[in-house]
């Protein structure tokens, strides 16, 4: 079997799906729809997360036209916020709504050849889809050589679909990956508002440190050697971030002790926490430090201590998590489970079934 459906209906309505473009946003789209300025200030006021409403270029969105009314639907990208944005005989409104999602699942196959992302990009063309097969493999690969040209993959994907039309993917939800010319299988596991790839083997790996999120999204990888881009000036990058939405639980990676937290113009808000061997763990650019946060407190793996956010150098909303082993900073991707603490006993029970 290599598909499996829900089925899609052709919706009885007349919404057209239109591709994101390039240039393409919010305002933009408005005014080619026909929204004045001052329609488009309507908008905007209406509800923030039109303000931050994020479209990539593997996204589509809504429009119905019919007489004296135009409705377009729009979707976040990165989150599941969607929104109905409507003039009727000149008057404007928006607001957040519960999409009605039909799902189909896609199986996508190929052979690598140069990069994982470049050779997953040639089959399907979403960044979003590309970076999310990456992911499933963060933990795994420690060389390139480790994956051989020409290694086989294949993967399953949602393709979500609203009143009849595809409009965005949702999430890979199966994985394998030729490496070391072993094929290794992932399961994408739900797990609160966010999830994991695992497969049984992750369990006995004997890493010191549980994930401090609970969705691993990787945006900037650990890169010591990094050179700026045009002033090719050595601009290291000494942790790894994680994107996720603003507010998201931030987690002490292993029982310790805070030693610093505040804020800087660099890290923003930051929190630091001591562990046994005087290993330190570093969490930046948060939205918010719980207020039980302060120095010499003890904390528990797993125990929230922040809220993702965008504070500090940062345009994105993402969690810098740094660690530092006898005064040097190493990759975190080395030590790290691939899961958070709170999906441990569950992984465990999951395992024990097999
Ligand atoms: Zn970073």
């Amino acid at each position: 079997m290599s598909t499996y459906y829900t089925s899609v209906q052709a919706g009885a309505n007349n919404f057209t799906a239109k591709p994101v473009r390039l240039g393409d946003n919010l305002i933009t789209i408005l005014r080619q729809q026909g929204f004045t300025e001052k329609d488009r200030e309507k908008v905007l006021a209406s509800h923030a997360g039109l303000r931050s409403l994020f479209l990539t270029l593997d996204t589509r969105y809504l429009v119905r036209k019919d007489g004296n009314e135009v409705e377009l639907r729009m979707f976040d990208s990165q989150t599941s916020d969607a929104f109905k944005i409507q003039k009727k005989n000149g008057i404007v409104t928006a607001a957040a709504y519960q999409p009605n999602f039909k799902v189909e699942m896609t199986r996508i196959q190929g052979k690598i050849h140069g990069s994982i992302l470049g050779s997953v990009l040639s089959k399907i063309n979403s960044n979003w889809v590309a970076t999310r097969f990456t992911d499933a493999y963060a933990f795994d690969i420690k060389s390139s050589k480790d994956v051989r040209r020409g290694a086989n993959y294949w993967f399953f994907v949602a393709k979500q679909y609203e009143m009849g039309q595809f409009v965005k993917y949702g999430e890979v939800t199966q994985t394998s990956l030729e490496i070391n010319g072993q094929a290794v299988h992932k399961k994408f596991i739900r797990h609160k508002d966010g999830g994991v790839f695992f497969n049984d083997q992750d369990l006995l790996e004997n890493r010191p440190f549980f994930s401090p999120v609970n969705y691993i999204k990787i945006a900037s990888t650990f890169q010591p050697n990094r050179l700026h881009p045009i002033t090719r000036r050595l601009q290291p990058h000494l942790g790894v971030d994680f994107e996720l939405p603003v507010g998201e639980p931030v987690q002490a990676a292993r029982s310790g002790v805070v030693v610093r937290y505040g804020n800087n113009h660099a890290a923003g808000n930051y929190i630091v926490l001591m562990h046994s061997n005087g290993i330190e763990t570093a969490y930046n650019h948060l939205h918010k430090i719980d207020r039980k946060i302060r120095s010499g407190l003890k904390v528990m793996a797993g125990e929230k201590i922040a809220e993702v956010g965008c504070t500090g150098y940062c345009t994105r909303a993402h969690l810098h998590f740094a660690v530092k082993m006898k005064g040097r900073m190493v990759n975190p991707m080395n030590y790290i489970k691939p899961y958070p603490r709170s999906m441990q006993a569950m992984l465990e029970a999951r395992v024990a079934q097999n």
